[in-house]
């Protein structure tokens, strides 16, 4: 595939063979050399009715279904306009939760293990059924899927401030329980407050690194500060409605003359039936999502106090799979444009109106895991942002979980990051084997590629203490 480099951090698919955009990469020039891998993705999705801009790539970019995993484009809504469920990946709202605990390393110390074996206890995980917390029917369902976080703490599971730092307050206004079908509410009900497997996780961390002491404050971190950072989405019932929602549009796609060049890419108009089904159940799912990491930042909490004396306060919500209904200026014009973020941060600036007053000075908290043996970040978004302020997800997975697993031993992976002083509480071994941190892309020079495209800013780096893996 042929490219150019357009400067430091970013390069370019000119537009060829029914693309209706460039494809744009941001990456250093060792990290392109991984992203080529998915570049065909990139180009793709370039071929998209409606789309603006560019087919982006994050740093972290690497292969997925239909959409590369670190992929943003956006399309036109009144212009025809698609939306692809493959944009937003099975774990719809899969995304992050990081709180600062009111104590630092040194206080914590003596009470580490009891936190961890607390932890280790009440955090559901793995790929089966179990929930910190069991919907009374389909009707209380019904609730969590149009209330989101809020709904969790209208029950009593949070408070108020936790609202306002969640992004969108906790819920998606447009959820629409109807379109989600019987089997994914099936899954859904006895999976509420649970992590899921392998790549989800709850850490505890200690906040290494401050880049930008004013910024690090005004999200409530400071230097050898313990956090909670959480990795979750929305389990059986996100994937689910993914499943039925692309079925149903692979088969009305031809009637809106539309072609793609891979069935992954299943896409209807934003503006037609099935696209409004399709955002109807995706924010009712991103709404679970977010159920679920409030409800498990919950039962992190009550371990904390009781092993620990220790509060925790939420820095940040925000899901890296989801699409958008947004409005952004292009070409000098305001334009409603449906933004997909698969594998991407939405990484609004300082001076947003979406911001809580607290944050709008200094631009909204992107959260960046990285591995449970290296480190994690805390980024903020920037003014000229790009890739409609989007940045990355993650480190971005360089070894499949397979290849992962024949590199080293569960036991032996625990044993090492035991040395390293890092608390392990694994679902099995294989699976901690599949997450070894070689199975990642270096997550510094995701960040610093992120940061040079122009994209985000770095405020801190974390690195983990203990970790509760799915
Ligand atoms: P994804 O949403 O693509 O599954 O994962 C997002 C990112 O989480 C991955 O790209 C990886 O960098 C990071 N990650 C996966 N497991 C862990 C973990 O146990 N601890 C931390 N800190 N990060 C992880
Ligand atoms: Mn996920
Ligand atoms: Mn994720």
């Amino acid at each position: 595939m042929e490219y150019v480099q357009e400067r430091p951090y970013r390069f370019r698919v000119e537009p060829r063979d029914g693309m209706r955009a460039p494809g744009v990469v941001f990456a250093s020039r060792e990290l392109m050399r991984d992203a080529e891998k998915s570049l065909e993705q990139v180009v793709n999705v370039a071929t998209l009715p409606g789309i603006v801009g560019a087919s982006y790539a994050m740093p972290d970019i690497h292969w997925g279904y239909g959409f590369p995993i670190g992929g943003v484009a956006a399309t036109d809504v009144a212009d025809g306009g698609v939306i692809s469920p493959g944009g937003v990946g099975f774990d719809i709202s899969c995304g992050v939760r990081l709180l600062a605990a009111d104590c630092d390393r040194q206080t914590l110390e003596p009470a580490l293990q009891a936190v961890m074996d607390g932890l280790g206890h009440v955090i559901p995980r793995g790929a089966g059924p179990g929930g910190v917390w069991k919907p009374a029917g389909r009707q209380e369902l019904e609730s969590v899927l149009e209330g989101g976080s809020r709904y969790a703490v209208e029950q009593g599971h949070g408070n108020e401030r936790d609202l306002r730092r969640c992004e969108d307050g906790g819920a998606v206004a447009e959820a629409d329980a109807g379109q989600v079908g019987e089997r994914a509410r099936e899954r859904g009900l006895v999976q509420v407050g649970s992590l899921g497997s392998g790549n989800h996780f709850l850490e505890v961390q200690q906040v290494a690194e401050v880049y930008d002491e004013s910024v690090a404050a005004a999200f409530g971190l400071a230097r050898d500060q313990v956090c909670v950072m959480i990795h979750c989405g929305s389990r059986g019932l996100g994937h689910q409605i993914c499943t039925d929602h692309v079925r149903a549009m692979d088969s009305v796609m031809a009637r809106y003359g539309i072609q793609v060049p891979d069935r992954q890419l299943a896409c209807v108009p934003v503006d037609s039936p099935q696209g409004r089904d399709y955002l109807g159940a995706m924010a009712a799912a991103a709404n679970y999502g977010r159920a679920n990491r409030q409800l498990l930042a919950q039962a992190a909490r009550r371990v904390f106090r009781r092993t620990a004396g220790a509060g925790l306060d939420l820095v940040y919500d925000v899901s890296h799979n989801l699409a958008k209904i947004e409005t952004h200026r292009v070409d000098g014009a305001e334009r409603r444009l449906c933004v997909h973020r698969k594998g991407a941060t939405r990484a609004f600036p300082p001076g947003h109106p979406e911001l809580p007053e607290e944050l709008r000075g200094v631009g909204q908290p992107v959260l960046i895991p990285g591995t449970m043996g290296t480190a994690s970040y805390v980024l903020t978004g920037v003014t000229d942002g790009d890739a409609f302020h989007s940045t990355c997800h993650g480190a971005g997975r360089a070894l499949s979980r397979h290849q992962a697993a024949r590199t080293i031993g569960g036991k032996q992976l625990r044993a090492r990051l035991e040395a390293d002083g890092i608390a392990v509480r694994p679902m099995s071994p294989r699976s901690l084997a599949e997450e070894t941190p070689e199975a990642y892309k270096d997550v510094a020079a995701v960040v610093e590629a992120s940061e040079g495209a122009g994209l985000c800013r770095k405020v801190a780096r974390l690195v983990p203490l203990g970790v509760v893996k799915g």
